[in-house]
């Protein structure tokens, strides 16, 4: 593991943030996941976008600006020496006294580090994920904004938490309303009819860089897709279904609540929509 901390680059063993940093007392921050396929940096732009947003979305200024972040996770991913990569971009409040106030901290602290990542082992990712229905819901965008990605994940570290403790892979997670919203760290997809559906991001979901590609991608396959609110039927019912994000790219479905999903794992269009990423994930993206 490499880290980019105050300027430069160390070992991720020697990495130090103080313990009065607010991202670490409060979950003061906003943060990224990017993944590097081939020296290339997968859709950075589109990150670095999102990132500026859930940065104004919390009065967070960005160190050094933009421009200055996308160089470091150039530098940070050189380092790092491998042709695939896991990045992981932190923009944290920064040091303060004791107390919640933001405005106490004299400034964002930036840090980057890259490593590699597997969320799920080979075999149960091809097998198809078991997935339960957890009892924690997604906040309401007035309470906490799904689609501002914060260094506040308790409610995805329950929900999955949850979903350990009852011997499954993953968390469904709906919101108040009885709606699916998404998985822990990950896009919800379900498919009937030949036609390819995802929640809005209205129903608490983030809006994925994975799930905007597979949604382009769908497109350009003539594959039917929208965005739709959708309920646990919808996935019970589906021909198929996976998740998406970058940390799991694209991961079929198994079962929902004990019960097997109807359709063959992978399904036809998760199997055309996972060769087309990664055709997609070979050919795009920001060389280091
Ligand atoms: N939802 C949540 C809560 C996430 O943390 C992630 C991972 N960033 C996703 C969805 C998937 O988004 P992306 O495809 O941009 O990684």
């Amino acid at each position: 593991m490499k880290v980019w901390l105050e300027g430069r680059v160390v070992d991720g063993a020697e990495a130090r943030v103080p313990v009065t940093d607010h991202g670490l007392l409060y979950g003061d921050g906003v943060f990224e996941g990017i993944r590097a396929y081939g020296r290339r940096v997968f859709r950075l732009d589109t990150h670095l976008e999102r990132l500026a947003v859930s940065a104004a979305a919390i009065g967070l200024e960005i160190p050094g600006g933009l421009a200055h972040v996308r160089g470091v996770v150039l530098e940070t991913l050189r380092a790092l020496g491998a042709d695939d990569g896991y990045v992981r971009l932190v923009i944290t409040r920064g040091s303060g006294p004791l107390g919640v106030d933001p405005t106490t901290c004299s400034e964002p602290r930036l840090l980057c580090i890259a490593d590699q990542v597997q969320l799920y082992d080979a075999e149960r990712a091809r097998r198809g994920l078991d997935l339960v229905t957890v009892s924690v819901r997604r906040p309401a965008p007035d309470v906490l904004d799904p689609r501002v990605k914060s260094l506040n994940y308790l409610n995805s570290a329950l929900a999955k938490l949850e979903a350990r403790r009852r011997g499954a892979d993953e968390a469904l997670i709906l919101n108040a309303a009885g709606a699916i919203a998404e998985a822990s760290v990950a896009n919800v997809f379900v498919a009937r009819g030949g036609v390819l559906r995802t929640p809005p991001a209205s129903d608490g979901a983030l809006e994925g860089v994975t799930r905007d590609s597979v949604l382009r991608l769908a497109g350009g396959l003539g594959i039917e897709a929208r965005e739709q609110t959708l309920t646990r039927v919808d996935l019970l019912g589906a021909d198929e279904a996976f998740l998406t994000g970058t940390g799991v790219r694209i991961v079929p479905i198994r079962s929902l609540d004990g019960a097997r999903l109807r359709g063959a794992v992978p399904g036809p269009l998760t199997e055309k929509l996972t060769a087309a990423f990664a055709d997609y994930a070979r050919s795009e993206g920001v060389p280091f």
